[in-house]
Order: structure tokens, then sequence, then C-alpha cells
């Protein structure tokens, strides 16, 4: 039995989190009557709430971000020794963890080069926006502007970033956005808009060439894809569709920006998800696992061709990117990245992640055996998805209230699984589970175990 530094006075802070804290993601109204949980202490797999109620987390703090687990001593050791020697510098200046990072980094992404800080997925994102916004106007005269995004998609919060938003609900009201972004299709299989096609994979991907010659392949100048669409539903890519977008970039000469925030450092165990498919990008951002949430740190890496054409013309002096990220000089975060790196690496965490996805899956292929309500299985790794439905042969989707019964039902029973946000309208059906790397055996079946209680409680 673990025992928990409870706090003090669990009514006070309960009262001033109701009172004061306006949470993420979440209506108000219920926390009138119910009592906020207050998350206090972790270790591993494991988490305690104020009440000292124990938890074991399928979704690596909330949104996949814990990658190693939590209470990681070496990590806060290295943070705290690189704040004590120098906790902050910015500007043009570089820093001793900021370059031994991006050197180790560089190393795992052959064919990429250039490393640039920030701290959070959306910023990281809105980064390679800009860049290419700025090659449009350096290097192509105005055209290649354009950034397409897939639908289902999400690359971040900011307004930026919300204008390459391919689920609806998160963009809704909080417009207008900046102009230039336009969406291709999903490559959801089970949700197949090609029947008549007969390779789904290659008419996903074709589907993408297809907006690109209508919108004009000489006003495009980025394609941004998650490897694995994470909210979104936890969609695998379709046998045969990178190759495709792939090819389909170069003949239109438009850059790739995979955006690993979520599948970044080992999730689907390879050190990133585009290294699964043998894809070769432009431009990789990554934040989330990238330090595991032991500090706020996201990547913008590139290649030395998009670096140099910031330096193709020396006379022009507008044509460095001018942009800075006050944070990005913030040490904590690449010293706890490189120690979240040394740690997977150490630990075999992605030869972990591949067996214990492996066992994941087929756990839920057993249960799809038993439930008629899990319409699909799928992911990648330890990043996997179960859609749930109310008919097997229509594949309705199963009522949003049933999916967060079973989730709750989970909770109820200490187990936390995730769901698809609620921004796709009539699509919020799919189980997510991203536990962290670090997952044993026994952890995965009783993930599965607590869904497949679930299921028989709610679905009768
Ligand atoms: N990209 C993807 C794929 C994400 O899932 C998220 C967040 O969930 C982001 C970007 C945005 O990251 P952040 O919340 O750190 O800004």
């Amino acid at each position: 039995m673990n025992v928990i530094a409870k706090p003090n006075d669990i009514a006070g802070l309960i009262e001033a989190d109701r009172a004061h804290v306006w949470h993420h993601l979440s209506q108000h109204k219920p926390y009138e009557t119910i009592d906020p949980r207050i998350m206090i202490e972790g270790r591993g797999m494991r988490l305690w709430d104020a009440t000292g109620k124990e938890y074991l987390d399928a979704v690596s703090g909330g949104v996949w971000t814990v990658n190693v687990g939590y209470g990681r001593e070496s990590i806060a050791n290295a943070v705290r020794d690189q704040l004590v020697k120098l906790n902050y510098f910015a500007g043009s200046a570089g820093s001793e963890p900021g370059a031994r990072f991006a050197q180790k980094l560089i190393e795992k992404m052959p064919g990429l080069t250039r490393v640039y800080y920030s701290n959070s997925g959306s910023e990281a994102n809105e980064k390679v926006f800009k860049m290419v916004r700025q090659l449009s106007a350096q290097v192509h005269g105005g055209k290649k502007s354009k950034i397409l995004y897939r639908e289902r998609d999400y690359h971040g919060t900011t307004l930026g970033v919300l204008a390459a938003c391919g689920q609806p609900q998160r963009a809704s009201h909080y417009g207008p956005f900046p102009e230039g972004f336009v969406e291709v299709p999903h490559c959801l299989e089970y949700r197949n808009q090609y029947p008549d096609a007969p390779h789904y994979g290659i008419a996903a991907a074709n589907a993408i060439e297809e907006v690109i010659l209508r919108e004009g392949p000489d006003t495009i100048g980025l394609l941004c894809l998650e490897p694995v669409t994470a909210g979104g539903g936890v969609i695998a890519p379709p046998e045969g569709y990178w190759p495709r977008v792939q090819e389909i970039c170069a003949k239109y000469d438009i850059l790739l920006h995979i955006d690993e925030v979520v599948c970044g450092l080992g999730r689907t165990g390879t050190w990133f998800g585009y290294q699964q498919y043998g894809v070769k990008p432009d431009f990789v951002t990554m934040a989330k696992g990238l330090a595991s949430g032991y500090a706020a740190i996201s990547c913008t890496v590139t290649t030395e061709a998009v670096f140099e054409m910031f330096k193709n013309d020396p006379s022009d002096p507008l044509n460095y990117f001018r942009d800075i990220s006050t944070f990005g000089g913030c040490l904590a975060g690449p010293a706890a990245a490189l120690e979240n790196m040394r740690i997977i690496e150490d630990e075999d965490l992605l030869g972990n992640t591949t067996r214990m996805g492996e066992r994941l899956r087929a756990n839920l292929l057993a249960l799809q055996e038993k439930h008629a309500a899990i319409g699909d299985v799928r992911g990648v790794g330890l990043f996997q998805g179960a859609e749930l439905v109310a008919d097997r042969t229509t594949k309705e989707p199963l009522a949003e209230a049933k999916v967060q019964a079973v989730v709750a039902h989970c909770m109820k029973n200490g187990v936390i699984i995730g769901a698809t946000n609620r921004s796709l309208p009539g699509l919020n059906n799919t189980l997510c589970l991203s536990p962290a790397l670090i997952a044993t055996a026994d952890d995965i079946d009783a993930i599965t175990n607590a869904i497949d209680a679930a299921l028989t409680e709610v679905m009768g």
C-alpha cells in the first residue's frame, strides 16, 4: 500500500480551486455540485488525488505527455542543477543544455539539422507556419503561401494554428482566422469516403492531390499532418498513404511538416511517428513527451536546406527569421529533455513501447470479440484507440453520453482513460489509450480489464 503526502486542508484546497481556477476544456456547471479532482502526487504509472484515491494512468497525464512516468528524480535533479547554474538566457546566445540537447536530438532524426526552441506545441507549429509565410515572401515572390491541413487533425490552440484545425468545434466561435489555410480529407479507413476505390490509402492520399490541383500547386507551400491523428480519433494512416503523400509533396514542391507533438519521443515505438513509415519531412515539431511534462519545452526541427533559405540574400536586412520565444530561453527545458531522452534510451522504452503496444492492441482486439460496441481498434505502439459504435453494421457512433459513461466507470474504478475530444460532432466516440512508455504487462491488462468491466456495465 502506497502512502502519499495528503494536503492538510483538503476542504480548503477544493474550495480554493472551485472558487478561482478556470479548468481547461471543462464546463463550469458540474463543479457547482461535484468536487473538482485535484491530483497531488504521481509515481511511475500511478497518481493520487487529494482524497488519497489511487489511479492507474492510461493517458500519460491526461494529454499524452508523461512518457517516462511520474516521480523521476533524475529529471528533477538535472533541472535543479541547471537552474542553479544558469536558469535562463534568451536571444541570440546559445546555451550548454540547448546545444547538447539539439545535438542528441538530431542524431535521432537523419536528414534534419536545425532545432528552434519554444515552449508549447502550438507555438512550435506556428513557427513553421511563419517560416513558410516568410519563404513565400522572400523566396517565392508571394506564391506558395497556403498551408494544407487535414480534417480531424489538431495543431494547437492559438489563432494561427486554429486556422489549421481539422476539428470544427475547437475553432468554432474563435474566428476570424488568418487566411490561406485549406483542409484536405481525413484518412480513416473505418469511415471510408471512397468505397469504390480499389486501394483506400492511395485514394486518401490522392484526395490531397485533388485539393492541390484545385487550389493551384504554386499557391501551396506546406502540408501539415499528424503522423497518427491523436485527439481526432487515434487514426493510424492506411497502408500506402505515406509514400504517396511524400510523392505528391515532391511533385508539387510542397514542404512536408509532421506534427509530432503527441507521437514524438517514443509514443509509437520509434523516436518519432514518421519513422514508422519511412517519411522524409522538411519540418518536425514536438512538445509533450519531449520532457515528459517535467519542464515546458517544444522544438521546431528542420533541414539545412530550409535553414539556408533564410540566409540566401545577406543584403536584405529582413531575411532572417525575425522571431523569438521568451521562454525558449528557459534552460530547464533542454536539461529535462536531455535526461528524458537518456531514460528512453537506457531503459529501452522504445522496445517496451513496441512490446506493450502489441499487448494493448491484442487485448483490445479480444475485447472487440466480446463487446459489439467496439467497432474498430487502431493505433501504433502505446497509442491505441477503440472506436465505439451503437451498431456494427451501420457504424452509427455510440452516443457521447455512453462513451463518457465508459470513461467515468473506469475512473471510478481507478483507471484513467481518454476519449476523442468533443470537437468532432457525432464522432466523439473513440476511447484513447496512451499509457507511459514504462507500462508493464500487468498495467496493460489492468487497463483493458477496466474497459471490459465498464463496457459490460454501460452496454448491459
Ligand atoms: N499538436 C497536436 C497533435 C496536439 O495534440 C496538440 C495538443 O494536444 C498540440 C499540437 C498543441 O500543443 P500545446 O497544447 O502544447 O500547445
